[in-house]
């Protein structure tokens, strides 16, 4: 990896940088390496005023909400070229910021954004107005009325986008492309732990032309992201990170009564069915357990196996994960880096603890590898002969760890699938398709993959969860209503 070139910080507010004048600075580490990565000045209060103000008057006052849908759409084009011609650096930065692999990080965490906002840009270019056929209406006296609708597009107003560690540059253009698309102002607030994606962000808006203050970028912790989720002038608040943090935020805003997006948590199940092709499930398994190492929302690391091939499965899962080369996700032969801080790592020893002490089996893992010496590291672990009910079943680690639960027909399954309090996404395994469909509409959960699904993430079709994984949706036609409000005009000839 060539040496990471650190982005301008402070506060990006009305398209100009200001210094954060929070209490104290935050300290961004390089997980893998335990090296100071940057000191990030935190924002505070006055900081939070003044984005709120900021992107309130552009939204008020300035061109862009009002803009022609192509205009807008050119907007992006070029933000999106800005953002283009920084793929290095962002890449680098998610690397040194998150610890995601190189290939991870240049494929999932930057191309893939970058191409979504392609997409948003088509979007914007839509016309606004949707006409409605006119109908006649007979009137007393024998006269008539010819009348009709047109229902109209507006943005919703001033949105606050606050979003998790894990995949920064991805989460805040999955919120930027929709709610640019449709004209609004945005406030960006990224995690503490990783926010140098977002400054680079806030330079390819300054290096584009859009008016100043349609996007602001302010950092800070929970007291930053409680102000803008309780400002008045804030219309809309799109989240993406824990359960937790999400119900506090649904609080926050319901005084006001803003419109909340929240995409959080999940424990995704894997079906794996007696049919399935094993080396196939193995190897979807071993994903959900290296992809950032474990740090993703949607990873299905509960794997539901057949009684009959779980233990093939688990021998198979096993010696795939104990080959996985886990370091420093800068060196190209490293296919699975660290966790984000020490408190990840000792979460996820603490619940690999619990299972061995409740009867579960180590397939895999189970601690931190001795190598590499520093950094925030732990072996992908397979737990097997795991009840359904514990801790290490249902809450969400965050950490490189699956388990393995068997179930002898397809009811069960879906019994054990469906015995979540979250329902973000899932999988089916297996060599009958309908039956992999039948099983996957039963499966309470917004979105589940067959076979490892499509081989593509298609921005234009809708992600989201069930249950406590999330309200409402991103991407597609249902993400973008969410950043809309709907006007009808009624009108008559004559
Ligand atoms: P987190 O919930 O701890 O923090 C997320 C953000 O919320 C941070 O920016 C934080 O500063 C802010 N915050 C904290 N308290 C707040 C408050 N009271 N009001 C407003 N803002 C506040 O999440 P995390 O540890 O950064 O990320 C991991 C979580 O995110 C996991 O649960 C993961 O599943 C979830 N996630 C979900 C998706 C999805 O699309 N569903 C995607 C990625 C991550």
């Amino acid at each position: 990896m060539s040496s990471v070139t650190l982005p301008r910080t402070g506060v990006f507010v009305g398209g100009d940088w200001q210094a954060a004048t929070g209490d104290g600075a935050d300290e961004v580490v390089n997980p893998a390496t335990e090296e100071l990565l940057a000191t990030v000045p935190r924002g505070g209060a006055a900081d939070g005023e003044a984005v709120i103000s900021a992107a309130r008057r552009a939204f008020d006052e300035g061109p862009w909400p009002a803009m022609p849908g192509a205009e807008r759409a050119a907007h992006l084009r070029r933000l999106r070229d800005e953002l283009a011609a920084r793929a290095g650096q962002l890449t680098d930065l998610l690397v040194s910021e998150v610890g995601s692999t190189y290939a991870l990080a240049a494929s999932q965490h930057v191309s893939l954004p970058i191409e979504q906002l392609d997409y948003w840009t088509t979007v914007a270019a839509r016309p606004d107005l949707i006409a409605h056929a006119p109908r006649v209406a007979r009137r007393s006296g024998g006269t008539s009325w010819l009348g009709s609708w047109v229902v109209r597009r507006e943005p919703v107003g001033v949105v606050a986008a606050l979003i998790a560690y894990n995949s920064p540059f991805l989460l805040a253009v999955m919120k930027l492309g929709p709610a640019l698309a449709a004209g609004n102002t945005v406030v960006l607030k990224p995690s503490p732990y990783t926010p140098l994606t977002s400054f680079v962000i806030a330079e390819a808006v300054a290096a584009s032309d859009l008016p100043p203050g349609v996007v602001n970028v302010l950092t800070g912790g929970a007291d930053v992201g409680q102000q803008l989720s309780t400002d008045p002038r804030v219309d809309l608040v799109t989240f993406t990170g824990s359960d937790t943090v999400g119900a506090a935020i649904a609080a926050q805003a319901a005084p006001t009564l803003k419109r909340v997006v929240l995409e959080l948590g999940g424990k995704s199940a894997m079906i794996v069915r007696s049919d399935a092709d094993l080396d196939q499930a193995a190897r979807l398994g071993l994903q959900s357990i290296t992809f950032t190492a474990g740090q993703g929302c949607a990873l299905t690391t509960r794997h539901i196996v057949h009684r009959s091939v779980i233990d093939d499965y688990q021998q198979k899962l096993g010696a795939l994960a104990s080959a996985v080369r886990v370091g420093d996700p800068a060196r190209p032969e490293t296919q699975m880096g660290p966790l984000i801080r020490p408190t990840a790592v000792e979460r996820t020893a603490r619940y690999v603890e619990g299972a061995i002490e409740a009867g579960a089996i180590l397939v895999a893992g189970g601690k931190r590898p001795s190598e590499p010496p520093k950094g925030y590291f732990f072996e992908p672990t397979v737990l097997g002969e795991v009840d359904s009910s514990w801790s290490v079943a249902q809450d969400e680690i965050f950490g490189p760890v699956a388990v393995t639960i068997a179930f002898d027909d397809d009811d069960e399954a879906v019994r054990i699938a469906n015995d979540s309090r979250y329902g973000l996404d899932g999988a089916v395994v297996s060599r009958d398709a309908g039956t992999a469909f039948e099983l996957a509409c039963r499966l309470r959960a917004g979105g589940v993959a067959i076979n490892g699904g499509a081989g593509w993430t298609n921005p234009g079709v809708p992600f989201g969860g069930y249950k406590r994984s999330g309200l409402g949706r991103e991407n597609g036609e249902e993400g973008l209503n969410h950043y809309t409000e709907l006007k009808t005009i009624k009108y008559h000839a004559g």
